[in-house]
């Protein structure tokens, strides 16, 4: 008897981070992160549960559940070796359904409920085979590879043939690769320091240890108010030094001319990159500020809904820095897609990562890019925000400002049974008498 996918359990899992302003920034003032999680169960009595989930930051994660739940169908019941044996074909099945595929099509809510059920495959298929997701990932056939993409709308920029010539081409030196990261991990930078609701006082102090903990870069948002924009990055400037990378972040907040004014009052303290200037989704917008602010490198991409909206900001020469995100798309498939289109136009891939166990999905993402897609880490590093670790069954694990190469099997994806208990919403201990 081969087995079956038995459980597939949805929960409303939130942190009530907005009472100390973490993640606070110009457009999100008091997020309180959250997670809809999905785990999903078989009858093979080998004890290994998937576990995937959707980012959220707070109202609207039951929404976000709700939309998880619409996907139980797809999966209960199912054979989970041939299953997991195509991955790409389950994604196709998902993203295509033909009533489901009205609520985006691929973006938006329903899009990052096939992203936590996509992930929480892997999630098992990698504990199924003992190995940590990036090690599998980057042990697949360039042919296994380009097989769990969907190409459909790409094909004007990157072919089938075109990503399996890359992939090709990347595969000597996998191995030294993968050796060079378990030795010296991925290079991260830390947003901690720069949150818009910290004092002067604890900016420059978190900037200050930043560096001392070996990072080389660090992020601050801005966009809310453009004199203390100036104020707080000429002060993380005299508290690093001119060595250390600072990028800013304005999340969204500007139109075009507001982003060019603000950038050049910027300038002068060297961004090393300035993200999310307008609006996510807009691409000419992009386009335009990225020419009129050059050579202030322009970073996007962790509200990128699709591969299609990445494939257009590649196009438009509007972005110098691309950031996916691990649950914005739908899922691993789609990331490949966006790590294969980043390396045929030649953009690094620096991932968005904190909320809530963003870090601990992405470093995947971005160990596979390094051992089998572009192969390099120049001017590549991962996101690394410190919040809400220790609730993982596997944290990421930070040593002089990079990222170690996870060992244990799975996607890195498990929260704790007693965290997701306590921080149930809005049942668990952690919201009585916040209602
Ligand atoms: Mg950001």
């Amino acid at each position: 008897m081969s087995a079956v996918f038995t459980g597939f359990r949805t929960l409303d899992v939130r942190f009530p981070t907005s009472a100390e302003l973490d993640g606070s920034d110009a457009m999100n003032v008091d997020p309180d992160y959250s997670a809809a999680y999905l785990i999903l169960d078989t009858d093979a009595g080998d004890g290994l549960e998937g576990h995937g989930f959707v980012f959220t930051i707070g109202r609207g994660n039951d929404v976000q559940r709700a939309a998880i739940e619409a996907l139980a169908l797809y999966v209960l019941g199912r054979d989970v070796a041939a299953t997991l044996a195509d991955l790409g074909g389950m994604w196709r099945e998902l993203v295509h359904d033909a009533q489901l595929r009205w609520l985006g099509p691929e973006k938006g809510v329903m899009h990052m409920a096939i992203g936590a059920v996509v992930n929480a495959l892997w999630d098992l298929r990698a504990k199924r085979e003992g190995l940590p997701l990036w090690r599998l990932l980057g042990g697949l056939r360039p042919e296994e590879i380009v097989e769990l993409v969907d190409f459909r709308y790409l094909t004007d920029a990157l072919t089938p043939e075109e990503a399996l010539e890359l992939l090709r081409a990347a595969e000597p030196g996998r191995a030294e690769r993968a050796e060079l990261l378990r030795a010296e991990g991925y290079p991260g930078y830390t947003t901690s320091p720069g949150w818009l609701g910290y004092s002067d006082a604890k900016l420059e102090r978190l900037a200050k240890e930043a560096v001392a903990e070996g990072f080389t870069q660090i992020k601050l948002k801005v966009g809310a108010d453009i004199d203390d924009d100036v104020r707080r990055f000429a002060l993380a400037r005299a508290a690093v030094g001119g060595d250390v990378r600072i990028a800013v972040d304005a999340n969204q907040r500007w139109d075009v001319a507001d982003a060019v004014a603000a950038i050049e009052r910027l300038a002068p303290f060297d961004p090393w990159w300035v993200e999310e200037p307008t609006a996510p989704d807009d691409v000419l917008a992009h386009a335009t500020i990225r020419r009129r602010v050059s050579p202030v490198r322009i970073a996007t991409g962790e509200h990128a809904h699709s591969r299609v909206l990445v494939k257009q900001l590649l196009q438009a020469e509007a972005v110098d820095v691309l950031q996916l995100d691990s649950t914005r798309v739908a899922g691993v498939n789609e990331n490949i897609a966006i790590l294969l289109l980043a390396a045929k136009f030649g953009v690094p891939v620096c991932p968005h990562a904190g909320g809530v166990g963003l870090c601990e999905l992405v470093q995947h993402l971005a160990m596979f890019d390094f051992v089998a897609v572009s192969g390099t880490l120049e001017d590549r590093t991962i996101e690394y925000v410190d919040h809400l670790h220790e609730h993982f069954v596997d944290p990421v694990r930070i040593v002089g400002g990079a990222y170690a190469a996870p060992s244990a099997p799975g996607f890195s994806a498990e929260i704790r049974p007693e965290s997701l208990a306590w921080f149930g919403f809005p049942d668990g201990e952690a919201w009585k008498g916040a209602q």
